[in-house]
């Protein structure tokens, strides 16, 4: 029985962030954005517990992406894997993050159990602001999301990754038209803000040309994209390109996604 490698998006969006990726032995959160009581409940559809939690990697410490780590960190004793730009906030933000910090750097592996990750910088408005790739050896799977636009480090980063969690936050002329003050449409839309479906399906083509086989649609504004906006915006760029095999999915805000395996 091959020791299979999977992810599962417990949540994704701007409302809040729990990515699963675990094979038989290694278990890794990948941000605590929501309740620690979802989180449980996400680790309890795939079989686990908080305890079986072999380390929590944070992409960056804007709420969406920690809002549960506080009371996460008394359910389980795994380590906090953290850019220093991250680490700072978190140790103004999360009582008791302090002693659980483990300092990462881009571009530098490090290992996790049996899974041997790296980290990428993202353009992004939050200090230290990282995506994830995480491999087994054999198959490799990338997070990325809360950037403002693919840069060569995140494409070196990412390209290679059999399963991928891509952003695709915004419909450009949902967000443009839509109710949100000008301060944030150009927040949204800057360097430092986040990709839009465009944007992302862009990336999913180049993730498929380099030989992915599942894209994951991620963090999707609720105010400014839908899951079929999204799906139709780069399942139209996919085909366009050829790549009619690829399975593309979107992951929720609210459902819990299924175990893909990467
Ligand atoms: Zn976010
Ligand atoms: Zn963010």
């Amino acid at each position: 029985m091959p020791d299979l490698l999977y992810l599962c998006a417990i949540a994704s969006g701007s409302s809040g962030n729990a990515i699963l990726i675990y094979n038989e032995t290694t278990t890794l959160l990948i941000d605590a954005g929501i309740s620690a009581k979802r989180i449980c409940d996400g680790l309890a559809l795939m079989g686990r517990s908080p305890s079986d939690l072999d380390g929590i990697c944070v992409t960056h410490a804007h709420s969406d992406h920690i809002s549960g780590l506080r009371v996460l960190l008394k359910k389980t004793d795994a380590p906090l894997y953290a850019t220093d730009g991250t680490g700072q906030a978190l140790l103004r933000e999360t009582p008791g993050a302090g002693e659980r910090l483990r300092e990462i750097r881009p571009g530098a592996d490090f290992a996790v159990g049996d899974l041997g990750l790296s980290a990428f910088s993202t353009p992004h408005d939050a200090e230290g602001s990282v995506g994830y790739c995480v491999t087994d050896g054999q198959r490799r799977c990338s997070v990325v999301t809360d950037l403002g636009f693919v840069t060569e480090e995140v494409r070196r980063g990412v390209l290679g990754s059999h399963l991928a969690l891509v952003e695709a936050n915004h419909d450009v002329d949902w967000l443009m038209s839509g109710p949100y003050p000008p301060y944030l449409k150009r927040r949204i839309r800057g360097d430092l803000g986040h990709l839009s479906n465009e944007d992302g399906g862009a990336l999913c083509c180049d993730l498929a040309e380099h030989g992915a086989h599942t894209l994951i649609l991620g963090h999707l504004s609720r105010q400014n994209n839908t899951p079929e906006r999204a799906r139709q915006v780069v399942g139209h760029m996919l085909r366009a390109r050829g790549y009619d095999g690829v399975a593309l999915e979107v992951a929720s805000h609210q459902v819990c996604s299924p175990a893909f395996e990467v």
